[in-house]
């Protein structure tokens, strides 16, 4: 079932798919703006990865309770190489099935720019060539990576078509590229290769045979719900090797405080004006700074419980739940 346009939200604009609307769409990219655009499998949402509030504002026009690392979408294989280790495998694989429906999984090359929301303080990242002709000049004329989800609200089925996405996410993007109805209608397969042994992440348009074909080896697939652990590593999300303190009023001692909002005596903080954008924009960098043994605990300020207010309770909640 198709959801109904959401009460009191504008509908955003929407441009056929042509070089005057893709120029307009880099514009707005480069402006840390969002635009939908379509793809061979299902429309995206994208915003430039490399600017951590426009990031933050996918989540939000998403609105997901928690965050999740988001596919960076490249026009070509250079742009590729720029952001993610691609070993003998992978590119063995992206020459293959690029451009097309597989999201590799690969380790995130220092200093790429991409901002640490986009692949939530992982040191892999999640990179994707799309075959859709209009997606990829558009993604060359942006001239940077492109985090990109599929343009729904949390929950809903990916949005196929130009008016779908309009209905999900109103005028949460600054213009739609309306390129008809995706090919595909599945979402990209995603392999992460950056460990010893290929795993499956989620099933879509390649078909894991074609994969094991091509690896000529079986893939071990991760479980639906699971997080997935690669064999010897560490679980798949970022979380501080210090204790988290959350909803704290001030610093006790040895302890960093993480602000939110005015505070003089904040180590770091999130944002002095309480901007929830900006707080999630610096979430997962702050964390990591903090985290050296310099201190004996990360102490957080109070976050809102609304809009991506939530989404960080979220991970400092997981952050903060003692582990075993
Ligand atoms: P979507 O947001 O619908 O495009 O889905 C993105 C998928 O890629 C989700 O299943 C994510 O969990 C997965 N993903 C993205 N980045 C990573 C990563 N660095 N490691 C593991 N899975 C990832
Ligand atoms: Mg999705």
């Amino acid at each position: 079932m198709r959801a109904a346009p959401r009460d009191n939200v504008a509908m955003p604009q929407i441009l056929p798919l042509d070089d005057r609307s893709i120029a307009i769409a880099a514009e707005h990219i480069r402006a840390g703006r969002l635009v939908a655009f379509p793809t061979e499998t299902v429309y995206g949402v994208g915003g430039d990865a490399t600017n951590g509030e426009a990031v933050a504002a996918i989540f939000e026009a998403k609105g997901r309770p928690r965050f999740n690392p988001l596919i960076v979408h490249v026009p070509d294989m250079i742009a590729a190489r720029r952001i993610g280790d691609f070993d003998k495998r992978a590119e063995e694989l992206a020459s293959r099935f690029w451009p097309g429906p597989l999201t590799l999984v690969v380790r995130r090359r220092a200093d790429n720019g991409i901002s640490e929301l986009a692949c939530t303080g992982l040191d892999t990242l999640a990179i994707r060539m799309p075959a859709h002709r209009g997606a990829r000049t558009f993604l060359a004329e942006a001239n940077r990576p492109l985090a990109a989800p599929s343009a729904n609200r949390s929950g809903k089925v990916s949005p196929t078509t130009a008016q779908h996405v309009a209905e999900e996410l109103g005028d949460a993007v600054a213009l739609i590229l309306d390129g008809g109805p995706c090919e595909v209608g599945l979402e990209s397969t995603v392999l992460d290769m950056s460990g010893e042994e290929p795993v499956l992440l989620r099933p879509g348009g390649v078909p894991l045979e074609e994969l094991e074909e091509a690896l000529g080896r079986k893939i071990a697939v991760a479980k639906a719900g699971v997080t997935v652990v690669s064999p010897g590593m560490l679980e798949s999300h970022y979380a501080p090797g210090l204790p988290l303190r959350m909803n704290a009023k001030k610093a006790e001692a040895g302890e960093a405080l993480l602000g939110f909002g005015p505070a003089p005596d904040a180590t770091l903080n999130l944002s002095e004006t309480g901007n929830l954008r900006e707080a999630a924009a610096n979430l997962f960098a702050h964390l990591r700074s903090l985290d050296r043994p310099d201190f004996a605990a990360i102490a957080v300020m109070p976050i809102p419980e609304q809009g991506l207010g939530r989404a960080i309770n979220d991970r400092l909640r997981r952050a903060a739940a003692p582990r075993g």
